[in-house]
């Protein structure tokens, strides 16, 4: 099972629970989908019911068996799901996620949490636990509760049995009702620092200079981490790389049609503005003698033609402007105006 990568500040917070034994009733863990949130809430439950004592469960005893094969009687994960899911499709994911809670599948758009899932943690709950003293119920996504489930697991909430412990996993933590957040003890967890994802990839098996430089491009999120490593990384990057090229040194009419294109794919400008603005910061990074920082390290050459072609005041001149092409491009206004104009002040800009 994976550990918890980073976030020592909530690890040292929920270990302290187990240590002082007081552990609360509700727990609300709130992060992007890959930094971790996950993987706490299903390391605490675990550790609950594991036969050793120690912050991590030891993967051994029969505890630990039984939830990694989620047979635990006292230990449900709830995931959202449509109501069309096929029984075989819920237990390949729940074994997913426990497996990987960075790198399992995420629910579909349309997936809830239903009614019938939260009756069935109260029926789970209604009982003395079987095994050990913890009844234990990992929410994962639970922003997406429906309406009627939120209120249905807000009385559970209000007269919670002892020895019960539901831990609620969010990424929107403002889509819940405040009256669940209030009953919760609240964590949050922020992006993951570079050095941590860094080792974790390693630890996956990746070589030390790809792993940072994957670490490095990832906004402190290991899914985002996983998925660039994945495969596209390489690709982006060279993509983004093409996109200044033609910018700063390119024919006119290439660049204008090139351009054009670009702007009727959200997708695209996504990827390219930000691994284009890494190109650039990683010429900044060289012109203030900071190689080692370098993303593309790579590709030294390149971010070197790029650090000659500017100055350092264009050079972050740029930087914004292309933050603020991401901002419009969010805010689905159509770039290729915006686009043209920035061509037109890099071209001005270049040496
Ligand atoms: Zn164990």
């Amino acid at each position: 099972m994976t550990r918890v990568i980073g976030q020592q500040r909530a690890v040292h917070f929920l270990n302290g629970l187990v240590h002082k034994g007081r552990i609360p009733h509700a727990l609300l863990l709130s992060g992007e989908n890959g930094t971790g949130a996950a993987a706490a809430a299903l390391t605490f439950a675990r550790v609950l019911h594991c036969e050793n004592e120690d912050n991590l469960p030891c993967l051994k005893c029969n505890g630990c068996l039984k939830t990694s094969g989620l047979n635990h009687p006292d230990l449900s994960i709830l995931f959202p799901f449509s109501a069309r899911t096929k029984e075989e499709t819920v237990q390949t994911t729940l074994r997913q996620v426990v497996a990987d809670p960075y790198g399992y599948t995420l629910p579909d758009d349309h997936a809830t949490i239903s009614v019938d899932q939260i009756r069935g943690l109260q029926r789970q709950f209604a009982y003395g636990a079987y095994q050990g003293s913890w009844r234990t119920s990992v929410i994962m996504h639970a922003d997406r509760m429906r309406p009627e489930s939120a209120n249905a697991l807000l009385k559970t909430l209000e007269e919670p049995p002892p020895q019960s412990l539901i831990i609620l996993v969010v990424s929107q933590v403002e889509v819940l009702l405040p009256t669940i957040i209030s009953r919760c003890q609240f964590l949050k967890f922020p992006p993951l620092q570079p050095e941590d994802i860094q080792v974790a990839l390693i630890e996956r098996g990746l070589e030390e200079m790809k792993a940072g430089s994957v670490a490095r491009s990832c906004g402190g999120n290991f899914r985002r981490a996983l998925e660039v490593e994945a495969g596209n990384l390489a690709e982006l990057q060279d993509r983004a790389f093409r996109f200044l090229d033609a910018l700063v040194w390119g024919a006119d009419g290439r660049t204008y049609a090139a351009l054009e294109q670009l702007a009727s794919d959200r997708q695209a400008v996504f990827d390219v503005l930000k691994h284009a603005e890494a190109w650039l910061r990683d010429a900044l990074l060289l012109q203030a003698d900071k190689q080692t920082s370098v993303v593309h390290a790579e590709r030294m050459e390149d971010v070197q033609r790029l650090a000659d072609a500017f100055d350092v005041g264009r050079l972050c001149d740029t930087v914004s402007q292309l933050e603020s092409l991401r901002e419009m491009n969010a805010r689905n206004v159509n770039l290729q105006l915006g686009l043209l104009s920035f061509w037109r002040s890099v071209r001005g800009y270049a040496a």
